[in-house]
């Protein structure tokens, strides 16, 4: 007789990006191996796939925040060793935040606060920066920088790659191109996911679909208050000459950012108050359109001036699952009692993988977070009318 494909465990994950992968492992790493990671491509090629990849800790959100440390930590100094994969994760690059008058306060007091938490930043008068950091700028617009000389950004495809292999290796099953086409809803739990290759049940589903939740959530009754915004990045190719490449760099005085790839491009994107709210059909640009040049080039040309001789070299688009205070929402779903959030992470959860994953597998194992108090990201915060929205008016600096 041939063997019976296993079609119940304890634990069903629905979406294999950063996020996903990050329960796997996580649950994996905490002895929990009854579960089943599915995703309908296959794991990392989601929004996880087309992100900047940032990693940086200047969050105005205080748990944000706590998670933002506990992450770089993670990635930058114990990821071979917890994960065991040797394969190189992350970059460090250095990470400026230009702010205006308006925002000097809340930069220092995120400065102060990671220095208790015992992280190298500093705070520059802008001129100071110029000399002491980087010369090849123009701080016209700037009040203060706050400077992150250990941040950097990460390498998604191995990231999410390591997770997937140690969930798999401690027995996780993994099954990627298996689309999930249904919830199965019954009683007030998700007793079933429907897919292209079979039916399985869980007693435990956690939703990390990204951008994509909606599409089941919505038939089975349990629609997130998620918005789907676009966000599209331009590439240059740096000057040969390595000192005038800019380190990481967020601008909220002008509205972008940006970081090196590697030796020889840098990539810039955008900052907005607001998204239009898009359908997310991810792609890639074969030739960025001129609007997109001029968008990007514009502020970046005008905080580096000698980068205008930067030649273009490719551009695409990826998609934010915004909420409406930018943050994520985490935790049970009220509606059906058994379903777990890990979503809403509105431009900024790659660098949070691994908080986000250390939290879920303990909601899962524990009943609540032992390391971050994730209270106030319940679902639940929306109809009270909460906000756990950034202090800058950029909601996705968090
Ligand atoms: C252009 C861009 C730049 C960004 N820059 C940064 C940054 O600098 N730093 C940072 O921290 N974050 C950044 N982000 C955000 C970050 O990339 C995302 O928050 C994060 O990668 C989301 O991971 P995820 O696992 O939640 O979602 P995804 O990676 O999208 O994973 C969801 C998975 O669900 C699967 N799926 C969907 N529908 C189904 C279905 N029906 N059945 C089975 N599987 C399904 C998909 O195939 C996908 O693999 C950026 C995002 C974009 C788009």
């Amino acid at each position: 007789m041939g063997s019976v494909e296993k079609t119940r465990f304890r634990v069903i994950i629905m979406g294999a990006g950063s996020t996903g992968s990050s329960i796997a492992y996580h649950l994996a790493k905490k002895g929990e191996t009854d579960v089943l990671l599915l995703d309908r491509s296959c794991a990392g090629c989601g929004q996880t796939g087309v992100t900047s990849a940032l990693i940086r800790l200047h969050y105005t959100n205080p748990v944000i925040r706590s998670m933002a440390v506990y992450s770089w930590r993670f990635i930058r100094e114990r990821f071979s060793e917890e994960v065991e994969c040797e394969l190189p994760v992350f970059t460090e690059t250095g990470i400026g935040f230009g702010v205006s008058e308006e925002g000097v306060k809340e930069a220092e007091r995120v400065v102060s606060s990671l220095r208790t938490m015992g992280v190298e930043v500093e705070i520059y008068d802008p001129e100071d920066f110029r000399r002491e950091v980087f010369r090849h700028m123009n701080v016209e617009g700037l009040a203060a920088v706050a400077w992150e000389p250990h941040s950097g950004y990460g390498n998604p495809s191995s990231i999410v790659g390591c997770y997937v292999r140690y969930a798999r290796r401690m027995g996780v099953k993994v099954m990627e191109n298996n689309p999930i086409t249904r919830l199965v809803v019954k009683d007030g739990r998700v007793v079933a996911v429907e897919t292209k290759r079979g039916v399985f049940r869980g007693e435990a589903v956690v939703n990390a679909l990204g951008v994509w939740a909606n599409r089941l959530l919505k038939p089975a009754g349990a629609e997130l208050p998620i918005k789907i915004g676009r966000e599209e990045v331009l590439v240059v190719r740096n000057l040969e000459r390595r000192e005038v490449v800019p380190p990481g760099w967020g601008d909220l005085a002008l509205g972008f950012y940006s970081r090196p790839e590697g030796r020889d491009l840098t990539i810039i994107g955008g900052l907005y108050v607001d998204y239009p709210e898009v359908e997310p059909e991810p792609g890639r640009y074969s030739k960025p359109p001129l609007r997109l040049v001029e968008t990007r080039m514009k502020p970046f040309v005008k905080r580096f001036p000698h980068m205008a001789d930067a030649e273009l070299h490719s551009g695409w688009y990826g998609f934010y699952d915004i909420t409406p205070d930018w943050q994520p929402i985490i935790g049970h779903d009220p509606r059906l009692e058994n379903l777990i959030h890990m979503v809403g992470l509105s431009g900024h959860g790659f660098k949070l993988s691994p908080a986000y994953g250390d939290t879920i597998s303990d909601i899962i194992l524990y009943g609540k977070s032992r390391r971050f108090d994730t209270s106030k990201f319940s679902l639940e915060r929306f109809e009270r009318k909460e906000s756990e929205r950034s202090r800058y008016k950029y909601g996705i600096i968090g």
